[in-house]
């Protein structure tokens, strides 16, 4: 049964029954919807004010992770840095030594490192701004090093044609070797019998020995000669030139690419000659030098020994 309200009539002192009308339903109801929802807003907003939203909670747990991330990622720069450090140390402390370069001036390594602040300036966040600067050091640092590599790797293009042109081993093996004469310097000719300067050294070994070119040149003579019989000169670049004298053969043509090791020739006994021997001559900037100082390369310890040994019993030269 619906509940009935009473009011008390003055007029007629009764309490008499009161008839909801349609007007006074709809007050109620909008009366009790409008309280309705001021209590549900003031309820949002103090839970706004003391309670995160999920989508917020997310937003920090995520910071909280590219946070983490980031160190991660700068420590990693850090040890990239470090690497790139080693890196620029060994380059110039080894590898320019070993080439007889250089190293790196500072001022060269630093080249447009802390260039790009505009670029920078528009990235908005300081943490994402210092990351982005140091990996741009990184790289310019990379970009230098990366130049300095092309160079070190031209100039070892010239030193390994260097290395490999300069004489450095015996134009006689050992195997043929049966007396060597080093007789460089002032000695009497054993033919002419007046003293001159020998500039060469002589290998006695028997007819038809194989000669080698000491180094990688070109044949800029091979011909005869009244003093030196069959000939071989070889010019090296680099300032160096080899003569080969008295060969029995040469084997090769003017203007020929030798390499190092290349049999040019064969030992015998041409030209103005005492006895069958190679007379071999190493120049320098147009000048002879001594050749004991050039082929350490092929000989073990043993047959340098035994160089210096027959070396040192020799007085005369050959030629
Ligand atoms: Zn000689």
């Amino acid at each position: 049964m619906a509940k009935v309200d009473y009011v008390y009539n003055t007029k007629t002192c009764r309490y008499e029954p009161v008839f909801m009308t349609s007007q006074m339903i709809f007050r109620n109801i909008f009366r009790f919807l409008g309280v309705s929802f001021m209590i549900g807003v003031i309820g949002l907003l103090v839970f706004n004010a003391n309670y995160p939203s999920v989508d917020e909670t997310m937003l920090a747990s995520r910071n909280e992770s590219l946070k983490r991330d980031w160190e991660v990622l700068y420590k990693k720069l850090d040890n990239s840095a470090s690497e790139l450090s080693v890196l620029e140390q060994t380059d110039d402390n080894n590898y320019r030594v070993i080439l007889d370069m250089e190293p790196l001036a500072q001022s060269v390594r630093e080249a447009g490192v802390g260039g790009r602040e505009k670029e920078n300036a528009n990235i908005k966040y300081s943490l994402i701004r210092e990351g982005y600067e140091k990996a741009q050091k990184i790289k310019n640092r990379l970009d230098i090093e990366e130049q300095s590599f092309a160079q070190l790797d031209q100039e070892l293009a010239v030193k390994e044609r260097m290395w490999a042109s300069r004489p450095a081993i015996q134009p006689i093996s050992n195997e043929d070797l049966t007396y060597l004469h080093t007789t460089y310097g002032m000695r009497k000719h054993p033919i002419l019998g007046y003293w001159r300067p020998h500039k060469g050294l002589d290998f006695t070994a028997p007819k038809g020995s194989p000669v080698y070119a000491t180094g990688d040149g070109v044949v800029e003579v091979a011909h005869t000669s009244v003093t030196f019989g069959q000939v071989v000169y070889i010019d090296h670049g680099f300032g160096f030139e080899t003569r080969y004298a008295h060969l029995t053969e040469f084997i090769v043509r003017k203007g020929e690419k030798v390499k190092r090791g290349q049999i040019i020739g064969y030992v015998g006994n041409t030209g103005l000659s005492f006895s069958t021997h190679l007379h071999y001559e190493v120049l320098f900037k147009g000048d002879q030098i001594n050749p004991i100082n050039f082929f350490q390369r092929d000989l073990s310890n043993k047959e340098y020994e035994k160089l210096v040994e027959l070396g040192g019993i020799a007085t005369t030269s050959l030629d």
